[in-house]
């Protein structure tokens, strides 16, 4: 068990990876937060249609989930960071 980073409350990790289930590939491990600190918003990727997840200090919902994100590095070298560049689409 560890504390969540945010608000120090003891991560119960049943919640969270309820809460994470739209994101397959994350786990309770790449948080370090509680349910309650992780912000997830269904059906926000525009790659894929699934849901992305609100990285701390972020205000405004992302164009891409992590696993989309991580695609794209893969396949391009580069990071596009979480939002879709407006310019070129
Ligand atoms: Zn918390
Ligand atoms: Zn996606």
């Amino acid at each position: 068990m560890q504390p969540c980073h945010n608000c120090q409350t003891v991560i119960d990790e049943y919640i969270l990876d309820k809460r994470l289930e739209p994101l397959r590939d994350l786990t309770v491990d790449d948080f370090g937060l509680c349910a309650d600190c992780v912000t997830i918003v269904a059906d926000a990727c525009v790659e894929c249609g699934g849901a992305v997840y609100v990285p701390d200090g972020e205000s405004e919902t992302p164009d891409f989930c992590p696993a989309c994100r991580a695609d794209r590095i893969e396949r391009t070298g580069h990071d596009p960071g979480w939002h879709r560049d407006s310019a070129s689409a």
